[in-house]
């Protein structure tokens, strides 16, 4: 994995979960880690647990002039941002459409879609003039098809699915690999806030079902090299066997 070694990575959502799990992979491969979240004090933790090699900056990624300073952060103590991760997103509050909250609704938006759209903004620029740099994004199986109570982040997974697609489109041939990231369930968080909800069949998996958050966080770091370069322009899911066997990952 010394593919990103020495290189400057910023991971979306590395207060907990896979965003956690991930800055520890990239962190472990050499990497310089830049982790983003609103909780101020997880993110330090995690820094001061990693070392000089990590740099906690607080943002909300539903804020552009947050991320744009993030991104200023990284670069003035790294260097370019060669990898970025789009990981942070939520799925509260999960409601039927019938009975949503506008509101809450265009919240959930900001934070899954314009959080993603944002943090590709303000790194492309710098990617394309250098001609190079990968942008990994956190999508789901909810992109593809409906969950009942989940219309807010089926909408905005979908959302995210496009925007990869739209980035090779735009910047693939200048250098930028976009590539989107299906983890499956996976045992953090956001699934204890489902299996809480006791909404849709999700929410009724049993708990060893789900996969350990540093599957897809070391599926990230092989997403960053050259051995995914077949799979720019796509999204992919860790449900795929083959796949897993190809990244190292127990099947
Ligand atoms: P999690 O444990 O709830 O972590 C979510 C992360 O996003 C936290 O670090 C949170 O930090 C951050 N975040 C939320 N709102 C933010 C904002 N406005 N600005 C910056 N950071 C924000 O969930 P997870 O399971 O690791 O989810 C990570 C990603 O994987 C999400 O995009 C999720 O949709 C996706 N995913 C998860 C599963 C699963 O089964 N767990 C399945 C498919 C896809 P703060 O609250 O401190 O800001």
């Amino acid at each position: 994995m010394d593919h990103v070694s020495g290189k400057t990575v910023l991971i979306t959502g590395a207060s907990r979960g896979i965003g956690a799990a991930a800055a520890r992979e990239f962190a472990r491969a050499g990497a310089n880690v830049v982790l983003l979240a609103r909780s101020r004090e997880p993110i330090a933790d995690l820094a001061g647990e990693i070392g000089e090699t990590a740099l906690a900056v607080p943002c909300d990624v539903s804020r552009y002039w947050e991320v744009s300073a993030a991104v200023d952060a990284a670069e003035a103590t790294y260097g370019p941002v060669e990898v970025l991760v789009n990981n942070a997103g939520v799925i509260e509050p999960i409601a039927r459409l019938v009975e949503s909250d506008p509101e809450d609704w265009a919240k959930v938006q900001e934070i899954n879609t314009l959080g993603v759209y944002h943090g590709m903004r303000a790194v492309l620029p710098g990617m394309i003039g250098r001609g190079r740099g990968t942008i990994l994004t956190i999508s789901s199986g909810a992109a593809s098809r409906p969950m009942e109570g989940w219309s807010h982040y089926c909408a905005s997974k979908a959302a995210v699915k496009m925007l990869t697609e739209q980035v090779h489109l735009e910047a693939g041939e200048a250098g930028v690999r976009a590539i989107g990231l299906s983890p499956g369930t996976v045992a953090t968080e956001m699934q204890s806030q489902i299996k809480a909800s006791g909404v849709n069949r999700v929410s009724q998996l049993d708990w060893s079902e789900h996969i350990p958050a540093d599957w897809p966080a070391k599926a990230l770091v092989w997403l960053a090299g050259p051995a995914a370069d077949d799979l720019v322009g796509t999204e992919v899911s860790l449900r795929d066997e083959a796949l897993r066997r190809r990244m190292g990952l127990d099947a």
